[in-house]
């Protein structure tokens, strides 16, 4: 009987700090959902996704510039070609990239049950961990599909925050318009044929604004968003 009394008293103890906290506003607690960090520094963040197309042109244009991209990965992406990607990242090559999750089949996360849901975004933290020798502590949601419960089961994977974009910067059919890139903006790329030409166009865009590419994480902690 105590230790259903002591549940009640925990229990309202936490809807209070919860009310305290921001009351009934929805996704308290959960990782936040970063589009564009709030800066007052002259960065831009470059993110590169999925995994497929392995260009050593790209691969050659990181390393030589240093860029501390963000990369959301899939780990059947990367797994017959490992080489490539540990080569970008900082923590297994001479790289300056992080990898980050991108779930393990690229599923729209909002239709799946919670067992779905963990096993896509648990299972790919797991594998990038053991290929790359550190726990992904950022989620880009595949199709930007999303809702709280997607945000839940993040958490529960250690995601720390849910990272989209600002711009698209992704050849698609014909080559985007070049948006003018403001401080703190989150560029998305992809690893297709393009890609060389992408982030290029990303680079020079970036260079015209005054800004220069930025690992996130560090720039997520210092906005207080994880
Ligand atoms: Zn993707």
């Amino acid at each position: 009987m105590w230790r259903s009394r002591a549940l009640l008293a925990a229990l309202a103890s936490l809807s209070l700090a919860l009310g305290a906290a921001g009351s009934a506003q929805a996704g308290v607690g959960l990782p936040p959902v970063v589009s564009h960090v709030p800066t007052g520094e002259k960065v831009v963040f470059i993110t590169i996704d999925d995994g497929w197309n392995h260009d050593p042109e790209a691969a050659r244009i990181l390393l030589e510039k240093r860029v501390p991209a963000t990369l959301f990965l899939l780990p059947g992406a990367t797994s017959y070609d490992t080489a490539y990607f540990t080569a970008l990242t900082g923590k297994t090559g001479p790289g300056r990239a992080t990898v980050e999750n991108h779930t393990v089949s690229h599923p729209d996360l909002t239709t799946l049950d919670a067992a779905g849901k963990d096993a896509e975004v648990c299972g790919a933290r797991e594998q990038l961990a053991a290929t790359f020798g550190r726990e992904p502590k950022l989620l880009r949601p595949p199709y930007m599909a999303l809702n709280d419960d997607v945000r839940l089961a993040a958490k529960a994977c250690g995601v720390k925050a849910v990272v989209t974009w600002t711009h698209d910067f992704t050849t698609w059919g014909g080559t985007p318009a070049t948006p003018t890139l403001k401080a703190g903006d989150i560029v998305l790329l992809h690893f297709t044929p393009t890609l060389a030409a992408d982030l290029q166009r990303a680079l020079d865009a970036a260079k015209a604004a005054g800004l220069k590419p930025a690992p996130l994480m560090p720039h997520l902690r210092a906005a207080g968003l994880v």
